[in-house]
């Protein structure tokens, strides 16, 4: 898949842009100076996959506790900072990796400098995150309210600020809860800047329906080459955030990591209890390390073929269990041992 040029920049040791993997962030939901809560979650996080994490960094206290949280953790922090350059200036001292901010929401050039300067002095790149619900008054009546002109703009303006104190260390997000829109204002956006961009729809509410949401908005931003780090926003625990997020990469094939199972939407020659072994199989592999393709299909006749792609696949009829790799079938084996024999199979590839 071509993917669009953007400058590079480093949060940590995770490059961001000019064609680096796409990342997986999340936030945590944890009080950040609790630290015992939020080392914990972000450990948790880590498990799962996540790349790179995000905090608020509410007060004094939270930019203090994350010399203490980064003694523990092993993936770079970004600290979340709404108005106080104070904060960010404060987190940088602690360690921080990245600060999230907007120079429109800090007031003053002299306050906006102080954190620049902070950040460049340690190497530390800034998030830029305009949202649909963060543009300016004069904007929204310049382009006529919320649409991608506005929030483009906004952007481009919070650049402006740190372009003009020579800061260009910078990566974008242009958040909205509307999917049509943060495709729109993305797309907007990579067409002018070559800026990295974070990718996620904000607000996307809980279960399914923030799960598709997600998914067309980032999946079709990702397919098309645009976006370099990605959040799933989800009313959820961040665990769950940062699943869906990989699922988002594998499906694009820009993720290789861990067991990719297909498996065929069952019908009426379906022969075996296919709901169930699929979460039985997915549960099985899902902590496994390999790379490879592994099908479930529900009938010898169409099965095996149509998981031609698969490295390994199972199918059965009538109490007979069939193992297949790459659509040929290598082993017949009783229904009841299927599942036995195929994790065996799949220990040798
Ligand atoms: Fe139906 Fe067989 Fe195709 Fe599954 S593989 S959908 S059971 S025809």
């Amino acid at each position: 898949m071509n993917r669009k040029y953007t400058r590079e920049i480093s949060v940590g040791d995770v490059k961001i842009g000019n064609n680096s993997r796409v990342t997986v962030q999340s936030m945590t939901t944890t009080i950040t100076k609790d630290v015992e809560a939020t080392v914990n979650q972000i450990l948790e996080l880590e498990e799962a996959g996540c790349d790179l994490i995000r905090f608020a960094v509410n007060d004094f206290d939270d930019a203090q506790a994350i010399t203490k949280i980064k003694e523990k953790i092993h993936i770079p922090t970004i600290a979340d900072i709404q108005y106080d350059y104070k904060l960010a200036v404060e987190s940088v001292k602690n360690g921080i990796d990245c600060v999230r901010i907007n120079p429109g929401n800090i007031g003053s050039k002299i306050k906006v400098k102080e954190v620049v300067d902070a950040c460049k002095s340690k190497g530390i790149p800034i998030r830029v995150g305009v949202n649909s619900g963060s543009i300016h008054k004069n904007l929204l009546e310049k382009y006529h309210g919320v649409n991608e002109d506005s929030i483009v703009q906004s952007a481009l303006e919070e650049l402006e600020v740190l372009e003009s104190l020579n800061f260009y260390d910078t990566k974008v997000s242009l958040k909205a809860s509307n999917v049509n829109l943060s495709i729109a204002s993305y797309r907007k956006f990579s067409s002018l800047s070559e800026y990295p961009l974070h990718l996620g729809i904000t607000e996307a509410g809980p279960g399914i329906n923030a799960v598709i949401k997600s998914s067309v908005g980032i999946g079709t931003l990702l397919a098309e080459g645009i976006g370099d780090t990605i959040r799933v926003s989800l009313t959820d625990s961040p665990v769950e955030e940062v699943k869906v997020g990989r699922a988002i990469l594998k499906s694009l094939g820009l993720l290789k990591s861990g067991v990719e199972l297909i498996s065929c939407p069952t019908c009426a020659r379906t022969t075996i209890d296919l709901i169930n072994i699929s979460k039985e199989v997915e549960n099985k592999l899902s902590e496994l390390d390999k790379n490879i393709t592994v099908a479930l299909m529900g009938c010898p006749v169409n099965g095996p073929g149509e998981a031609r792609e698969a490295d390994i696949g199972i199918t059965a009829s009538n109490g007979v269990g069939i193992i297949f790799k790459r659509g040929q079938i290598v082993k017949k084996v009783s229904e009841d041992e299927l599942l036995t024999e195929l994790y065996k199979e799949i220990e040798q590839l």
